[in-house]
């Protein structure tokens, strides 16, 4: 059946590379600096020499052009679902969470592919929206965060106040390894929790590259620094007394977090970040199939499908699958199997994809990221493997929807088309589709995390099915699971739609958290249940 046989390498070298791996990818909301920090890490990985600095006034494409011309020449390669670079002896892997207004189902899934999480907030703004949204999806699989309180060269909120906010928000423990010297918009240096020495930074020009740093020990810090050293070392010390010291088995059963301060724009912070990821972060470990047997790391190839790209390159109308390996070596051009159908797929085209720009992938191990391309047999969830034993791991959970709208087909000439088009988008994980039996079994309402499901089911019915289909939004935002329907007349009377999904789960639809407040109060009687991000 194959062309390529399984690669088989000595297994002490898979786990070797195993083990040099970090793959994680950050969870923040828009605007807290993600493209920033991301740009940062790259840079001090493989710091390109003066480019960065000068680029970085002009601002950020710059830096980022100049980074794919260099990336073949230093071996930085960069996807649009994963950049990789090298920092020492470790390989890290950065996988992308689409934000903005492309926040949807995929950005969830990507956690699926990681080992652990950078928590990036907004020293002035602390926990947003989107940022809770992914912690929560982070808390469910167990992912260990770190966090990365950001732009602390600007007035922000206080430092022990951010703290508190995690404890008292999202129940997670603070375990600052690096204390600000001096508040928000008045950025010193940092108090490294860990020896007691001060760490100060200064600016570089275009502050693209590393950021100067000097280290001083506590006597030198609170000559020089007055008052604001003193203030550090208080807190640092309030700190130790609620908790806050570093507990490394807290930080991987994700329970509490440590925390660092920067500045990703000034570069201040990002090297104790990188160190601090290949110092802790957990290292792939084997996945759990569908039979909830580990598949240790040197097994023979295998990965999952957790994102599915459609015509990224507009010259060829393609499908890029994104997989994450799980154990073994892959090797360009080797044949695997897909287990969901039993068929071969050829990787003869294996690459590593950036926009318009393509470098061709040829190995890659545990923790790493592969782009295949003209995927179109492949799916989110999919497992590919080579060789025996055959292995099968766990699809992908849907995520608690928060966009809804009720779809039919616009020329019903093509209305079986337009089902088929519609059991095979639900298949994908392209939209949620869900039954409400107020509007008939023929009339599907789609659920999304993101609008922008709502275009690509829509571009695809249209495209793939030639079913053109009208999209009515429903005014709903919230969701609840409905463990019973001994109440469903209630949610009914007041106006509450209740939907179905193809598990049979019932879900109860609200417009805002208000009206589902006001549901509660009046009627206690209604058990209703969270559908968490993550949970489903
Ligand atoms: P993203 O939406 O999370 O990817 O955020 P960006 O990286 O695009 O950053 C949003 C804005 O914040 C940009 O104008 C950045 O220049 C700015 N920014 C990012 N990091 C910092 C920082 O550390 N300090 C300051 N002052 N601005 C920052």
């Amino acid at each position: 059946m194959t062309t390529a046989g399984p690669v088989t390498a000595p297994s002490a070298d898979v786990l070797r590379e195993a083990d040099r791996r970090r793959t994680f990818a950050v969870i923040s909301h828009p605007d807290a600096g993600k493209s920033t920090l991301t740009e940062a890490l790259a840079l001090h990985a493989r710091v390109i020499s003066e480019a960065g600095a000068v680029h970085g006034k002009a601002g950020r494409r710059g830096v980022v052009s100049d980074w794919m011309e260099m990336e073949k020449a230093r071996g930085i390669s960069i996807t649009s679902a994963a950049l990789q670079f090298a920092y020492g002896d470790a390989v890290v892997n950065l996988l992308d969470t689409p934000g903005h207004a492309d926040f949807s189902e995929d950005t969830y899934r990507v956690l699926s592919a990681v080992d652990s999480a950078v928590m990036l907030l907004d020293a002035a703004k602390g926990l947003e929206p989107q940022t809770l949204k992914l912690f929560d999806v982070c808390r469910h699989r167990g992912i260990p965060v770190i966090t990365f309180v950001n732009k602390w060269d600007r007035p922000g909120r206080d430092a022990l106040e951010l703290c508190d906010e995690l404890v008292e928000r999202i129940g997670l423990q603070p375990m600052p390894l690096t204390w600000p010297v001096g508040a928000a918009g008045d950025f010193r240096g940092v108090l490294d929790r860990r020896d007691g020495h001060f760490i100060r930074y200064s600016r570089t020009v275009g502050g693209a590259t590393a950021a100067g740093e000097q280290r001083l020990d506590p006597d030198g810090a609170r000559a020089e620094e007055g008052d604001g050293w003193t203030r550090a070392v208080e807190e640092s010390d309030l700190l130790a007394a609620s908790g806050g010291d570093f507990d490394l088995e807290r930080f991987l059963d994700a329970s509490a977090t440590p925390v660092l301060f920067g500045s990703a724009v000034l570069n201040f912070g990002v090297r104790h970040l990188l160190d601090l990821l290949v110092e802790l972060a957990p290292r792939p470990t084997p996945r759990v199939d569908v039979r909830t047997l580990p598949r240790p790391l040197d097994a023979p190839f295998s990965a999952f499908v957790f994102k599915v790209q459609t015509g990224m390159d507009p010259a060829h109308r393609d499908q890029v699958a994104f997989a994450r390996v799980c154990s073994g070596v892959f090797e360009r051009g080797m044949v695997v199997t897909n287990a969901t159908t039993g068929k071969p797929f050829a990787t003869k085209y294996a690459q590593q994809v950036f926009g318009q720009q393509r470098s061709t992938l040829d190995t890659a191990y545990p923790g790493d990221v592969i782009g295949l391309v003209n995927a179109t047999a492949l799916h989110v969830g999919d497992t590919l493997f080579a060789g025996r034993p055959p292995v099968r791991f766990p699809g992908l959970p849907s995520f608690a929807p928060a966009h809804f709208a009720v779809a039919r087909p616009a020329d019903l000439s093509r209305a079986k088309q337009f089902r088929r088009g519609i059991e095979q988008l639900a298949s994908e994980g392209v939209v949620q589709v869900l039954r409400s039996d107020r509007r008939g079994d023929g009339t599907p309402v789609f659920a999304a995390v993101g609008p922008m499901q709502f275009e690509v089911a829509t571009h695809r019915l249209d495209a793939e099915f030639k079913s053109p289909v009208r999209l009515e939004r429903l005014p709903y935002t919230v969701v609840r699971r409905l463990p019973d329907l001994d109440h469903r007349g209630v949610l009914d009377s007041r106006g509450h739609e209740v939907v179905t999904r193809a598990d049979g789960t019932h879900l109860a639809l609200f417009t805002d958290s208000t009206a589902l407040a006001v549901l509660r109060r009046l009627h206690p009687e209604v058990v209703l249940e969270p559908l968490v991000a993550g949970t489903d």
